[in-house]
């Protein structure tokens, strides 16, 4: 089934990626149901201050936890390319 993100960055924590041309956003979002509800999962996400920004999924899991998401290997090397 596939998960969209929820939009509430209020569960988000972000930190900023550095002198980049474009400010990107490394955030841990929630997961969210079809009805926009949290699971109570969460995804590492990259999202820009710009226009289409994302938030892009840095990985496909559905981490229990807001420390798994950030510690993810797989997301973590993503969030190199941003
Ligand atoms: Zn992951």
């Amino acid at each position: 089934m596939k998960r969209r993100l929820c939009c509430s960055i209020s569960t988000a924590i972000a930190f900023f990626t550095g002198d980049r041309k474009m400010a990107w956003w490394i955030i841990v979002l929630e997961l969210a149901d079809d009805q926009g509800q949290g699971i109570d999962k969460w995804r590492l996400t990259a999202k820009s201050d710009e226009d289409g920004g994302g938030p892009y999924g840095l990985c496909n899991h559905e981490h229990d936890s807001i420390e798994e998401a950030q510690n993810c290997p797989e997301a973590r090397a993503e969030a190199e390319k941003y």
